[in-house]
């Protein structure tokens, strides 16, 4: 069985030209792969740390020397002439020499890197695509694609633009990947060729969606319906519309207000859930991700029983890839559906362990991209191997989304 021979780290740049890693494993069978890691704008709390190197000198302190340092120093020496394919106990190896509840010892960008090009070397050893690959190591059930969630507006922390809101999605209805990936792509053009019509900025932000200026939040929607339609579609039948409200930063802790900046309108949490049910009522709206803020436990409660039979009421910021939180979530009754960022909790084996413990309890589940991406589309076969419901990997535009889209379109094909 092959073994682990050579680790070796590099810094390279994200999808913001910030730097970020990329590992590469070599096998004593001679097999060589490797695998990078994205991060993000909008991280949270009960996130894994990444390792930063903190020299204003570079990067404006943003560099990873310190990890690829770790990388080759210590986690390289401990996994050499392990067995590739004992992916569980060398997760486990990770974890322990991290020793941190937070993977702030080495750092999550340090171990997830490693993680990943492990598994994905592993696959290439036993013949098998990385999805397969996944499913018989955590003894998975079958494979399954799931429906992308595509970004078509970016806002909050996402663009340059004055919309609140961090991500108004498109949810083609299931259907093939090729069909459902079409759609999102004409729709995305056409809303490109509507907001240059009424005389709007069709710049896009960090993760590839429309970053105009708008008059209000809801005029998202309409601009998203339209094109729809233009395109030859029918929203909430070939379609429907999902928001990362993105929450957390536009909610004022101490006056226990939401504010909408754009919409010059704030809200208490009951209000604001008020306004959820008449956005339902108006649009076919079936996704709202971090509604509300993350410690406001009682609102969580109430949303999800008002809404929770009808649609998605999902916890990204609020769970973070997280056991514990999502216990917490679990023991609240917030929520129905769970975003998953292999990134925010540091190895596979853990963002598995979160996944199942949330499938266990029939959410939904989400894989998801970070808004500072790399080129590396492991997080589709992660989906697919897992059988998650969602995958949500940016816009129709940018090499780095684009990517795991044409990845789903490959797989789609190995598995028909
Ligand atoms: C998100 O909030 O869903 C997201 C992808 O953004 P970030 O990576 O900035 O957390
Ligand atoms: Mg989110």
């Amino acid at each position: 069985m092959a073994k682990i021979k050579t680790i070796q780290a590099r810094e390279i740049l994200n999808s913001r030209g910030l730097p970020t890693i990329e590992v590469q494993i070599s096998l004593d069978n001679g097999l060589t792969a490797q695998a990078s890691v994205p991060s993000a704008s909008s991280t949270e709390d009960y996130e894994a740390w990444d390792l930063l190197d903190h020299d204003s000198q570079r990067y404006g302190g943003r560099g990873v020397l310190q990890a690829v340092k770790k990388i080759e120093e210590i986690i390289a020496p401990a996994l050499q002439g392990q067995k590739v394919t004992a992916q569980k106990n060398i997760d486990q190896i990770l974890i322990d020499l991290d020793a941190s509840t937070n993977k702030s010892n080495l750092g999550a960008n340090s171990i997830l890197a490693v993680s990943l090009a492990v598994a994905r070397v592993a696959a290439q050893s036993k013949k098998q695509e990385l999805f397969v690959y996944l499913q018989d190591t955590f003894s998975l059930a079958s494979p399954r694609i799931p429906q992308p969630l595509f970004n078509m507006f970016n806002g909050g922390k996402h663009s340059d633009t004055n919309l609140d809101f961090q991500e108004f999605l498109l949810i083609p209805k299931l259907q093939s990947a090729s069909e459902m990936v079409r759609m999102g792509a004409e729709i995305f053009k056409e809303l490109g060729l509507v907001l240059h019509e009424s005389g709007y900025d069709t710049d896009t932000g960090v993760e590839g969606g429309y970053a105009p200026n708008l008059d209000s939040s809801l005029e998202a929607l309409e601009f998203i319906l339209a094109a729809a339609i233009r395109a030859g579609y029918q929203p909430g039948q070939d379609l429907h519309l999902g928001i990362d409200i993105g929450s957390s930063v536009l909610y004022e802790e101490k006056e226990k207000k939401y504010v909408f900046p754009l919409d010059h309108a704030y809200f208490s949490s009951s209000n604001l859930i008020g306004l959820y049910h008449e956005w339902l009522k108006k649009y076919p709206l079936i996704y709202l991700e971090d509604p509300l803020a993350i410690n406001d436990w009682a609102a969580w409660r109430e949303l999800t029983k008002e809404l929770g039979q009808k649609i998605l009421i999902v916890g990204d910021d609020l769970f973070t890839t997280n056991r514990r939180r999502l216990s917490q979530g679990l023991q609240e009754q917030a929520a129905n559906a769970i975003i998953i960022k292999p990134d925010q909790t540091g190895t596979i084996t853990e963002t598995i362990a979160c996944l199942q413990l949330a499938q266990q309890h029939h959410y939904q589940i989400i894989i998801s991209q970070r808004s500072d991406e790399s080129n590396d589309d492991f997080i589709v076969d992660l989906a697919v191997a897992t059988g998650a419901n969602y995958l949500k990997a940016g816009s129709l535009s940018r090499g780095e989304r684009v990517a795991k889209y044409n990845r789903l379109l490959k797989i789609a094909e190995l598995i028909k």
